[in-house]
């Protein structure tokens, strides 16, 4: 098997699965119990919190764990908008987002905030005038996606930051880093809020968290009671806490080494797929290595999907959460219907081998050939 959709989701490390085995083994106590037992599971939670914190150079109390991005997406956006919405009715998003992101302000738009989609530029950077243009003093929240994951295009979030306090300082500015952890580096004192998910970088499905710096507040989404976490209650996940927080470690090491490598083997595709003529590589200078976007031009994308598994190769159209075959980050990048209509994702990561690429890039010519000729 050649997995290279490592974009949708990444399998567990042996490590990390290991942490997850004796968290679930040793610490069976609820972290909120007030025994001994509870006590101890506390403390393991506490010193994974600490060093997930410390791995971003950001306090304990500014992780909100969740059950993944999508969830931390929710908590974000309508936490603020709840706890704002006396302050402004305005929010701005990226048109190179997550489907999850679209969904929620959808939901928003219908309980009264409104909506704007901030242009990108034909490199997929965000337009910085038409950014300073769409923020008025109703805008109570910014959300770009720090890499997009279906080009891979990775904003300026520093950059993005200064223009979006410049115009409104009470603006809060959220981004969306599932494709961006683990992959390249981030400073999250760029951002406001952010979104992470584990299963991402080699760690459990069902866990993510929110970073929320301390000077802001928002409202519950889900509501319960614990005397620990008001934001986001009900018992802590704590072998998944753990593992995330192992997950995390791993990934962040080396992270330069990591991606020049995958820079490489990214580059042997592009180079050795070019001789082929209708083929088009959705991506800017912007756009990370682990993800490479191309068109086949009168091959659908999920034909080939399925023709590349006869080989037990494994890639993606656009995005394992999107909806239909319309790639809205291709539409973002080109505004061309049959370029985003006909898209594939290879998404790669540190541990895929010269010998996997190889072998995509031989049966990639050999089935693109063959369904060339159907046609
Ligand atoms: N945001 C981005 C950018 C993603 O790539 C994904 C996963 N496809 C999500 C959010 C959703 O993450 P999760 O599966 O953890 O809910």
């Amino acid at each position: 098997m050649i997995y290279l959709d490592y974009s949708a989701t990444t399998p567990v490390s042996y490590d990390v699965l290991e942490s997850y085995n004796k968290a679930t083994r040793d610490y069976i106590g609820n972290a909120n119990s007030i025994h001994s037992l509870g006590m101890k599971s506390r403390a393991l939670l506490n010193s994974a919190t600490n060093q997930i914190a410390q791995s971003f150079n950001i306090l304990d109390s500014e992780i909100i764990y969740t059950s993944g991005a999508t969830e931390s997406n929710n908590l974000a956006l309508i936490g603020i908008a709840l706890k704002y919405k006396s302050r402004g009715n305005h929010i701005i998003v990226s048109k190179l987002e997550h489907p999850s992101i679209y969904a929620i302000v959808q939901y928003l738009e219908k309980q009264g905030f409104k909506i704007s989609y901030v242009n990108n530029n034909e490199d997929g950077l965000i337009d910085f005038d038409d950014l300073r243009k769409k923020i008025t003093n109703e805008t109570i929240l910014v959300s770009i996606c720090g890499v997009n994951s279906e080009t891979g295009v990775r904003q300026p979030l520093k950059t993005l930051r200064q223009i979006i306090k410049k115009e409104n300082l009470l603006t809060f500015f959220h981004s969306d880093l599932t494709q961006a952890i683990g992959k390249v580096s981030i400073n999250l004192h760029d951002v406001d809020l952010a979104s992470l998910s584990a299963h991402k970088i080699f760690g459990p499905k069902g866990i993510g968290m929110l970073y929320k710096s301390d000077k802001i507040e928002l409202e519950p989404v889900i509501h319960g009671s614990s005397k620990f976490d008001n934001i986001r209650p009900g018992t802590p996940a704590l072998p998944l806490i753990v593992a995330f927080s192992k997950a995390l470690r791993v990934s962040l090491t080396d992270l330069d080494k990591k991606e020049m490598y995958v820079k490489r083997l990214n580059d042997k595709i592009v180079e050795e797929l070019s001789t082929i003529e209708d083929l088009k590589f959705n991506r800017t200078k912007y756009s990370i290595p682990h993800i490479l976007n191309i068109s086949l031009g009168n091959i659908k994308g999920e034909t080939f999907v399925h023709a590349m598994e006869e080989h037990e190769i494994y890639i993606s159209t656009n995005t394992a959460c999107s909806s239909g075959n319309l790639s809205t980050a291709v539409m973002a990048l080109y505004n061309d219907t049959k370029r985003a209509t006909s898209t594939i994702r290879v998404s790669l990561a540190s541990i895929t081998t010269n010998e996997e690429v190889n072998n995509f890039l031989k049966y990639f010519k050999e089935e693109y050939e063959n369904l060339s000729k159907l046609n």
